[in-house]
């Protein structure tokens, strides 16, 4: 079947009715970046940055930090490149860092707020990739977000850094885009706000779930309760939507949702325009892309988001996934 679709390597992510959607990958290690580029994705939607920090017993400096994105922007060769800010914490840790003595690690000092916490650790990482905009179209993406003061203060931040930049003589791109991931289920009922603030913002479902439905997402004992087609799931990741549509504020999805084709043709209904999805995943959601034609979506979509009966919905997306 895999042999099959790498014939839509070079076709485009267009719906069987002509509706463009941008296709990108996720990449964590360098390594993986050829099978990005070889699935011919539009970009990389989510580079997982953490994982230079990951198995060492340093930390990155800023020059190191900044050859590993350099890398990447040479291997994409003029594709967009969506870098995220360091996402440790919680179930990834960083060798280098102390232990800390924490109850409840997805909830404590992990991600953004990790970094907020330890300006020393993130300025570098800030200047490297503020660096390597100079040399391709990067953006820069925050996780976890949850409070706008927060947000305030990673955008005062990146200017401090940028100044500093300057003042050391040091090109980059002054108009960077910055994008905030909706992790948070307080983030995406509050996501005008975010959308007012950012450039873009993608929708992280595997936190979102994880703690809309309080599901540890490494915990074996409660994988049988995750579920993306809960209602709840399903109406944040609409208003999610719904606020950025409204701001005009991009909004892509780059949880593992957007890279299972079961969910394509809802999320194409929902309004969502821009998927990012491991390398592996792509031509299969491409494929659902192309098979997918939206006119005939919106009576089912409203259907589904009416329902609060998680059975009716799983039958309703099997139905959708069966028009033609
Ligand atoms: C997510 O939470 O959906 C996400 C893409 O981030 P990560 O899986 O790296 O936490
Ligand atoms: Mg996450």
């Amino acid at each position: 079947h895999q042999v099959e679709l790498k014939r839509l390597k070079n076709e485009p992510a267009v719906t069987a009715d002509n509706i463009p959607v941008n296709l990108f990958a996720n990449v964590e290690l360098l390594e993986d970046i050829r099978a990005a580029r070889q699935s011919g994705a539009d970009g990389i939607g989510l580079f997982r940055t953490e994982f230079l920090f990951m198995n060492r017993n340093d930390i990155p400096d800023e020059e190191e930090q900044l050859k590993h994105y350099l890398a990447l922007i040479r291997s994409m060769r003029g594709l967009p490149v969506i870098i995220r800010t360091l996402d440790l914490g919680a179930d990834k840790e960083c060798g280098a860092s102390e232990k800390r003595n924490c109850p409840n690690p997805a909830l404590g000092l992990r991600a953004i707020r990790l970094c907020l916490n330890n300006i020393e650790l993130f300025r570098p990482q800030l200047r490297a990739i503020l660096r390597a905009s100079a040399k391709g179209p990067v953006q820069m993406m925050i996780p976890m977000l949850s409070s706008s003061s927060e947000l305030d203060r990673v955008i005062e931040l990146i200017e401090e850094v940028k100044q500093q930049l300057q003042d050391d003589g040091l090109a980059f791109d002054r108009n960077l885009p910055v994008g905030g991931m909706i992790e948070v289920p307080a983030a995406a009922l509050s996501a005008s706000l975010f959308a007012r603030k950012l450039d873009f913002l993608s929708i992280g479902t595997n936190d979102l779930i994880q703690y809309a439905l309080a599901i540890d997402r490494t915990d074996d004992s409660v994988t049988y309760l995750y579920d993306p087609l809960h209602p709840g799931v399903l109406k944040l990741v609409r208003m999610v939507i719904d606020a950025c549509q409204q701001h005009l504020t991009p909004v892509a999805m780059c949880g593992e949702m957007a890279g299972d084709p079961r969910y394509t043709r809802l999320l194409l209904g929902m309004g969502l325009r821009q998927f990012s999805v491991p390398p592996t995943s792509l031509f299969e959601v491409k494929d659902a892309i192309r098979r997918c034609d939206t006119r005939l979506l919106s009576v089912h979509i409203d259907k589904i988001l009416a329902s609060d009966d998680p059975q009716q919905i799983h039958a309703a997306v099997d139905d959708l996934n069966t028009l033609h």
